[in-house]
């Protein structure tokens, strides 16, 4: 078996309605987590060339028929939009695996499926989205408009690239903005086509842009343009406080959804025969490239030694291979860089005196995946909750299991960090299971499962993890202004 060979693609930035190299010509590779090879030649674009797609996005919000559209129109061409992802679904999914590593089989079963539907539920709900009314009495008369904001950057990170852009994209195009979207620049390939998908669905020029490149230039010339008037951006708290402080002279609006270390709490009474695949889910899905990972398994120290047992016998039957083959469960690290970061972290486990309880090497790989970026499921034990493999987020498939006595102790290890993504409990007791859901400091908390997700649900995070919250009216409340309308009567 060998990994799917394609050609190197030539991938343009998307601006007003059409593929366009960047002013000065520049343009990127892109390479293959898994083998190393050449995939994409990408267009590298320049401040002038962000400038350029910020007053096509402005030109098209004051000027087309975006705005102007009403709710049922706009959502029919979301609703277009939908569709088209899921005829093209394999192909996204191709994408996904051949620039980020993940497994194709549960990109495309899943994450794309996803995606479309949240084009499709943002769709929906605008269009049963009501207003406020209050009479004062005889005299006066308020009710309140939702209109939208302008020109949305959309910046989106490398571990979910395709279903995390169009879980902004769905509520900025309902809400009647336009958008400039940057992907991560090692995984441009999926995001780059949502200009053309918006175009094909009948949405005007200029509406939805996608420009490509590095984020210190590109992503910080978004964040400082002045035409730009919100920021919804996804990826690591460090470069949140960046964009944070360079939107700050033009007073963009912001939503962040930033990083992660979740505690995923195991008491002595959990049934086992759940908490123990889902832990596993929770640690490995993605490579652990995920945000939401239960990296920090607190373990009842009761049930430690069999909890422990179970959990290292499922983390070691994973299958580790090509992300285009079928029944891979875990692909490679992103990139070189993530890889070294990553291993960097088992050095350091081991100055800190944790224990290795398997993993910390490069898998046994057919030849042609020699030059991936792999890494066992790599599993520690720590206890000491204040060492740096239990406080920094790894963002890798290596976690660490701490033992605990009293459900005080699991809580105060679980609060003792700078993140509140979100918080994973497995009880049969229902009201421990309340009891710790309402004193984990998190802006999510799982009980006797992981990432199940309810659009209508506000997802964001505490603490360093975030700022504002997205999901159904949250998101429309981001992506729109208020506007109250009083009459005298
Ligand atoms: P990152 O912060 O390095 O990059 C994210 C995006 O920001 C990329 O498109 C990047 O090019 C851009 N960027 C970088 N510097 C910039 C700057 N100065 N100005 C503007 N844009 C800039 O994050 P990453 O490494 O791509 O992603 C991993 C991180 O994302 C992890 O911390 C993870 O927890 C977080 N994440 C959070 C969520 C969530 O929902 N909370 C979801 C997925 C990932």
């Amino acid at each position: 078996m060998t990994s799917v060979k394609t050609d190197v693609k030539e991938i343009g930035l998307y601006i007003n309605g059409e593929y366009v190299p960047a002013s000065n010509k520049n343009t990127f590779d892109v390479m293959n987590p898994a083998t190393q090879e050449l995939i994409a030649r990408v267009s590298e674009a320049t401040e002038e060339d962000v400038d350029r797609a910020c007053r096509v996005a402005r030109d098209a919000f004051e000027n087309g028929p975006w705005r102007r559209m009403t709710v049922q129109e706009r959502a029919a061409k979301l609703r277009k939009m939908a569709d088209i992802i899921l005829e093209r679904k394999e192909e996204i999914a191709r994408y996904d695996a051949m620039d980020v590593g993940k497994p194709y089989e549960a990109t495309v079963g899943h994450e794309v499926a996803r995606a479309a539907h949240n084009i499709r539920f943002f769709a929906d709900f605008v269009e049963k989205q009501g207003g406020e009314t209050y009479p004062m009495g005889e005299e006066y008369i308020n009710y309140t408009r939702y209109e939208p904001v302008g020109v949305a950057a959309l910046i989106t990170p490398w571990n979910v690239p395709f279903m995390l852009t169009t879980w902004k994209l769905g509520p900025c195009l309902a809400g009647g903005n336009t958008a400039v979207i940057k992907p991560a620049e090692n995984t441009p390939l999926s995001v780059s086509l949502l200009g053309e998908i918006a175009k094909e669905a009948g949405i005007p020029d200029g509406v939805v842009n996608v420009v490509q490149g590095q984020g210190s230039v590109v992503g910080n010339a978004l964040s400082t343009h002045p035409e730009v008037d919100l920021i919804s951006f996804t990826g690591s708290t460090a470069t949140g406080k960046r964009i944070l402080k360079s939107g700050a002279d033009t007073l963009k609006k912001v939503s962040f959804e930033l990083g992660g270390k979740a505690a995923n709490i195991i008491f002595e009474d959990a049934d086992l025969e759940k908490a123990v695949p889902g832990s596993i889910r929770a640690a490995f899905m993605n490579s652990g490239q995920v945000c939401l990972a239960g990296s920090r398994i607190l373990v009842q120290r009761s049930i430690f030694n069999e909890f422990l047992e179970k959990f290292k016998e499922a983390a070691m039957a994973l299958k580790v291979g090509d992300p285009q083959e079928k029944g891979t469960d875990m692909g490679p690290l992103v990139s070189e860089d993530h890889y070294n970061k990553v291993t960097s972290y088992l050095e350091i486990a081991k100055e800190e005196g944790a224990e290795l309880v398997c993993g910390g090497k490069r898998p046994e790989l057919p030849e042609y995946l020699y030059k991936g970026f792999y890494l066992e499921p790599t599993v520690y034990i720590s206890n000491n909750p204040k060492s740096r493999i239990c406080q920094e987020e790894i963002f890798g498939p290596v976690v660490t299991l701490i033992p605990f006595d009293t459900e005080e102790e699991a809580l105060q290890i679980a609060n003792d960090t700078d993140y509140g993504l979100n918080g994973v409990v497995w009880t049969e007791n229902l009201q421990r299971a309340h009891r710790i859901s309402h004193h984990v400091r998190a802006g999510t908390i799982w009980v006797n499962c992981w990432f199940v997700r309810d659009l209508r649900a506000p997802f964001g995070g505490f603490k360093k993890s975030g700022i504002g919250r997205e999901g159904g009216h949250h998101s429309m409340e981001f992506f729109t202004e208020a506007k109250n309308i009083c009459i005298a009567l």
